[in-house]
């Protein structure tokens, strides 16, 4: 395949036979030999030119496809990502996303909905509530607890209670 660098690699090729032909015009003294050497060196650089314009071309193309290919990339990543999620209704009545794996934790849906993957983070609070770190949403995950309850230290709490 013709990329940007064959392109330049022809155009400079076209030069160097450019020169050849300009250096071999000195000896030749038939008029109509010379007129025929200036067409040809005409014709050199009205090829040049259109390589030009291929050459710019191409340049587009490639770093659209490239552009293309990061897109892709970044679509299929985030098949992936979230694949490992799914929609659940908590037991505080949220609905956020929950991840399959490990560490358990929530997604925020808000940001899920523009391909982002927000971890919710508990806020300790009687409510039960967690909150986006991105969109600053609070979601009632856990079921509201009474002030009087002391706090659980037990990271895995959450998931229980
Ligand atoms: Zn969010």
């Amino acid at each position: 395949m013709i990329d940007v660098n064959s392109a330049l690699s022809v155009i400079q090729s076209i030069s160097a036979v450019q020169e050849l032909v300009s250096l071999s015009i000195k000896g030749v003294t038939d008029a109509k030999a010379r007129a025929q050497i200036i067409h040809a060196l005409d014709r050199l650089g009205e090829e040049q030119q259109k390589l030009f314009v291929i050459q710019a071309e191409l340049f587009r193309l490639q770093s659209e496809n490239e552009e293309l290919r990061k897109k892709i990339s970044c679509f299929e990543k985030w098949e992936q990502e979230k694949a490992l999620y799914k929609l659940v209704n908590t037991k505080g009545k949220a609905t956020v996303y929950e991840f399959s794996s490990e560490p358990k934790h929530y997604a925020c849906p808000s940001c899920y909905n523009e391909k982002r993957l927000e971890v919710l983070q508990d806020q300790r609070n009687i409510s039960g509530q967690f909150k986006c770190p991105k969109c600053n949403q609070l979601y009632p995950i856990k079921v509201m607890k009474l002030p009087t309850q002391p706090p659980n230290e037990n990271l895995g709490s959450w998931q229980s209670s």
